[in-house]
């Protein structure tokens, strides 16, 4: 009998749930009279603006990352934009479209009524940033502009140019200095956390290194709330900045916090093709692109065999010749499906034999069409930065004009290809963001969030903010109401003798290794499993060589590692082995999870499980369930443990983006 968990769902229809829940909270004193800590692990998005709204109701916080400042964190990366149903466009958007159009983007595998409350809050978000300063782009008029993603037909998501990530940021940046200059959030920067320190069951504080001097430091708090993005490195080559990790959720996982849907990995479409191996990092082209770029690659076979043996350019292949394959297989949502479906597509135009590169696994991405509706400078406007981020890239300006066939202007292309970018799965929390540790909290990319099984653009910087803003401050409190009458709890206990001590041992592990192979080199070969076996078509036989062969690559990075230098000070090489050593954990866990899972959904595409037209084919009779995971040992194969999905609102059913 699989064990029940509790997501402590209030009972209700969706709508009502989360205004009940709200009206039944308890507040702890907002003034804080009762000197309640918080630790906050990361001032990405979801961290920072956690960090800031606590102690902006009084708490004590304690925020820490891996950068040497709050303001490089991953979340700078995001360039497209982020969702909201405020119905600018006045195209019949709503709260109610954006949750139905989130949960079907998530193939139906997500929670709903977490889904509703992300949907709701998401128009507090653009204010709250607004009032901030967040210098959203604007319509003429002074309006606040919008654009389109992908599995959505109406205009929702703002944006600032292909900056909006850096500009939230620094939104929340500004609120978090706010809050330091007060007092209330003590900021610790360069450190980063190797362990969650239990005491009676409950999370009481965290062993952290600082970067600089090497040394483990100890800090003990009420609760702790992990804010430490995704796990997308995992295969070493991804759109995720280098230093992203999931040593934090990792240690959380193996400390008894249950790991949920890993399996479930967003491979975006528009990404720069690999083009070598020396590579160590991949580079987006934000979604937003879609709004004006479309994806097409030649009809003809020898047309796209010219041009993988450079016989031939994009620009010389005239309109009548190109096939612009999601036009036609989805002509509802065209080059604006869902990822997940994007992704599919170019990956079954590259198997055909029609890529567009040299290695035959690229499409391209052609504004020729828009330039030539819009004029150059309009386009500019929108996608400046993200045209001279490709041409920095690749020497190729997308806006330059190429040729004239039959009287229409082209223009040179972009080329693009799927890439490993978000992860949707993450550590289990249930509807307050409490993990399966008491105490311990996990929000934005880090927890397995309210995107199911795909994540639409632009939707995770609204989770990130909607869980630090305004979900994490209010369920916090029902924790923390009960833990008032705890005193602090001091870092001289021996749970934290026994961590800290835990963490120094595996240090001297690593550095005792002595091998012969560096760090790079064994991820380098991990992601390469990841993606072979564990990546975009996965197969029950595939995933079970994966398996194999990354217990192989452990054994290969538990003998024969080398990290030069010593624990005193800085030390890169050796904060990256405790990274590695984290993502084949991580790198086994999607497997595992993957493997269990016969069926096809969102990022999960099981080869096995696919309908004639190439489709990904459910089975919600057996797998509609959210899979969450306890770690059972190094090795070892973990235990499922199954939350069921109930739906009240949407009528659960296959995802169309034909008609
Ligand atoms: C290229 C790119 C473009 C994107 N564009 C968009 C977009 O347009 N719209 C959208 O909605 N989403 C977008 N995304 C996704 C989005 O940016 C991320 O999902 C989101 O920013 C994650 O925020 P976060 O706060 O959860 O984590 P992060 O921003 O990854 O922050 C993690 C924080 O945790 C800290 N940390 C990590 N480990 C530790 C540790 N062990 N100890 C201490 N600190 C630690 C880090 O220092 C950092 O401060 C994009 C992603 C990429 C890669």
């Amino acid at each position: 009998m699989a064990k029940v968990i509790d997501s402590k769902i209030p009972a209700g229809p969706v709508p009502e749930k989360w205004k009940e829940y709200k009206a039944h909270q308890r507040l702890v004193n907002p003034k804080n009279k009762l000197k309640l800590d918080v630790i906050v692990v990361g001032t990405g998005l979801a961290g920072a603006s956690a960090a800031a709204s606590l102690g902006e109701m009084g708490f004590n916080v304690i925020n820490l990352c891996i950068q040497d400042s709050p303001r490089r964190a991953h979340s700078i990366a995001a360039q497209g934009g982020i969702n909201a149903a405020k119905c600018y466009q006045n195209d019949g958007d709503s709260v109610y479209r954006l949750f139905y159009d989130t949960v079907k983007g998530g193939d139906y595998r997500a929670r709903e009524a977490n889904v509703y409350r992300l949907a709701e809050v998401s128009n507090n978000i653009i204010d709250q940033c607004v009032a901030q300063g967040v210098p959203f782009a604007r319509e003429y008029g002074g309006m606040l502009a919008n654009r389109s993603f992908g599995g959505a037909q109406v205009s929702r998501t703002f944006y600032a140019k292909g900056q909006t990530g850096q500009q939230l940021l620094l939104g929340a940046y500004s609120s978090l200095s706010c809050q330091v200059k007060a007092g209330k959030v003590k900021l610790y920067t360069r450190y980063e956390m190797e362990d969650v320190v239990i005491v009676d069951g409950r999370a009481r504080g965290i062993i952290a290194k600082n970067l600089v001097t090497g040394k483990l430091e100890r800090f003990s708090a009420n609760a702790v709330v992990i804010a430490t993005g995704g796990y997308g490195n995992t295969y070493f080559l991804s759109t995720n900045a280098m230093g992203c990790n999931c040593t934090a959720a990792v240690q959380c996982y193996r400390k008894g916090a249950y790991f949920a849907n890993p399996s479930y990995v967003q491979i975006h479409p528009t990404c720069i093709p690999v083009h070598g191996d020396k590579q160590s990092k991949l580079t987006l082209m934000s979604e937003s692109l879609r709004n004006d770029g479309r994806i097409w690659v030649p009809k003809k076979i020898e047309d796209a065999q010219a041009l993988q043996q450079g016989k031939k350019q994009g620009w010389e292949i005239p309109e009548e010749d190109r096939d612009y394959y999601l036009e036609r297989r989805y002509p509802a949502f065209g080059n604006l499906v869902p990822r997940d479906v994007a992704s599919r597509a170019a990956k079954e135009r590259c198997d055909k034999g029609f890529g567009v590169n040299n290695t035959g696994l690229a499409v391209f991405l052609d504004f020729s069409e828009s330039i030539n509706r819009l004029g150059i400078d309009i386009v500019m406007q929108r996608y400046g930065n993200l045209f001279e981020m490709y041409q920095e890239i690749t020497d190729v300006f997308p806006g330059e004009k190429a040729n004239v066939i039959n009287g229409v202007q082209y223009y040179k292309p972009m080329m693009i290809f799927p890439a490993v970018h978000y992860t949707m799965g993450g550590i289990w929390v249930d509807y307050e963001l409490q993990t399966s540790i008491p105490g311990l909290f996990a929000i934005g990319e880090c927890n397995f969030s309210d995107h199911g099984a795909n994540r639409l653009g632009a939707s995770a910087l609204m989770q990130g903010l909607a869980d630090g803003y305004f979900v994490l401050p209010y369920t916090i409190q029902n924790y923390l109401a009960d833990q008032a009458i705890w005193g602090k709890i001091g870092t001289d206990r021996p749970e934290f003798d026994e961590a800290e001590k835990a963490v120094n041992a595996e240090i001297d592990r690593l550095l005792n290794i002595k091998g012969k192979r560096s760090v790079d080199s064994i991820h380098k070969e991990l992601g390469h499993i990841m993606w072979e076996y564990v990546g975009m078509g996965r197969t029950a036989e595939g995933l079970k060589t994966g398996l194999k062969k990354m217990h192989e690559l452990e054994k290969e990075f538990d003998s024969n590692l080398f990290v030069p230098g010593t624990k005193e000070g800085l030390n890169i090489e050796l904060d990256k082995a405790i990274h590695l050593r984290d993502f084949f954990t991580m790198g086994q866990l999607v497997a595992f999870d993957a493997l269990s899972r016969n069926e096809s959904c969102g990022g999960h595409f099981r080869e096995e499980y696919q309908t004639e037209e190439g489709e990904a084919k459910r089975d919600d009779e057996n797998y509609f369930y959210v899979g969450c995971w306890e770690y059972q040992g190094k090795g070892n194969e973990p235990t499922l443990i199954k939350e069921p999905l109930e739906y009240e609102a949407i009528k659960v059913q296959t995802r169309n983006y034909k008609n």
